[in-house]
């Protein structure tokens, strides 16, 4: 029987995400018109942030955050090597250091501990940010980044691209949402279609800092403001007061930002039916990701770990079952490699990117498909 293709992840595209992108076409403004700012308040309310701003990218967004953040040439930062590139990448674009910290083995995000570990190997002020993943979309525990963030004066930028709609209960029991801005400093997310929210290219950069917030604002359009306007300055006045970008997104793929956005936390809920699901099929076969208590996983995706895992990709594709890999570690893809100034161990990371796969994880894979999945990778397992 010849089956359709079953990807890792897919965008879901409604008559009313259409409909909602077709009026914007037909308005005045097909950028920096009404619906930008409708999907900045309507984001920002959602993950419970003060403020957002919208961008073309996460990229963009993770650029302009480290430079409202102060981040120079020179400087050093932390992350994760399980992630995508751009979590490392805006350090180096403002030309600072990116220095890697392990994994914890269990839940594959930054571990607390080894970051720990970097900061105290190396003299006060070494570093001066910390950029953390939610990985997969499990919150990364924050609460426990900011004490070690704030024992170093140290800023955090939060990478929550996989995970709008994941939450933790913090030690005072309190729903933090990712990117809500409590402890980190900042965070982004992307709409690139892989993700939750779809606007095709796009992401938002959340905060409650209204002076991170103003220079976003600034570099996310030039570096041009109209704000010290006076009654003598004619209409056409403005003032370039920094070196900014064009980073901005178009209205009509806010308007389908701001579509797909209200259907994020039932699309939440259904990842994580599938993951149940996945789970309980693979009890006692797999390791998966350790969800610890009182974390709600957005699940961006759902990873087995698996000793030939080569070999089931193989299986997988053969099957058009288009498992993926989630990430080659960051540190080991050749621009970082030829930098080199990294000393770390980094063995948890090796390890586990030597045995996970993303299994197919969105909100509109049927049952059907998904028993397919499970079947099929039962089979591989059973044969071994
Ligand atoms: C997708 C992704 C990005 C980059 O997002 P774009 O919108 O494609 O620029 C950055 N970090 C992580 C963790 C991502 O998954």
């Amino acid at each position: 029987m010849e089956n359709k293709i079953i990807p890792y992840g897919r965008q879901d595209i409604t008559e009313e995400d259409i409909k909602a992108v077709i009026e914007t076409l037909q308005s005045d403004f097909l950028t920096q018109g009404p619906k930008v700012k409708e999907f900045e308040d309507k984001f920002a309310a959602s993950v419970d942030a003060k403020y957002a701003v919208a961008v073309n990218n996460a990229t963009a967004g993770l650029h302009i955050g480290v430079m409202s953040l102060g981040l120079k040439e020179g400087d050093r930062v932390i992350t994760t090597p399980i992630t995508f590139a751009a979590s490392a990448n805006c350090a180096r674009f403002v030309g600072a250091e990116v220095w890697f910290a392990d994994i914890d083995r269990d839940t594959y995000l930054l571990s607390l501990v080894k970051t720990r570990e970097l900061i105290e190997s190396k003299p006060k002020g070494f570093f001066k940010g910390i950029i953390p993943v939610d990985f997969g979309g499990l919150p990364i525990d924050l609460e426990a980044f900011r004490a070690l963030a704030n024992e170093h004066n140290l800023w955090i930028l939060e990478d929550a691209c996989h995970a709008p709609g994941g939450y933790f209960l913090d030690s005072k029991n309190q729903k933090q949402f990712c990117g809500n801005g409590v402890y980190a400093d900042a965070a982004v997310f992307s709409f690139h279609p892989v993700k939750h929210i779809a606007c095709g290219e796009g992401g938002m950069v959340t905060t409650n800092s209204e002076e991170v917030y103003k220079k976003l604002l600034l570099l996310r359009s030039h570096g041009i403001t109209k704000e010290n306007m006076s009654e003598n300055q004619g209409g056409w006045f403005y003032e370039m007061q920094t070196l900014g970008f064009n980073y901005r997104i178009t209205d009509f793929q806010a308007a389908l930002g701001i579509s797909q956005l209200a259907r994020n936390e039932k699309g939440v809920i259904k990842r994580n039916e599938i993951a149940q699901k996945y789970k309980d099929a693979f009890e006692g076969k797999f390791k998966v990701q350790i969800l610890p208590d009182n974390f709600l996983n957005a699940h961006h995706l759902f990873i087995i770990e698996v000793e030939d895992r080569k070999g089931l990709y193989d299986y997988l594709h053969s099957n058009k079952i288009y498992a993926q890999i989630h990430y080659i570690p960051v540190h080991q893809l050749p621009y970082y490699k030829n930098i080199g100034y990294n000393e770390v161990n980094l063995s948890n990371s090796e390890d586990y990117y030597s045995k996970c796969i993303s299994l197919p994880m969105f909100p509109t894979l049927t049952a059907e498909e998904q028993d397919f999945v499970i079947e099929k990778i039962i089979s591989f397992h059973s044969k071994k």
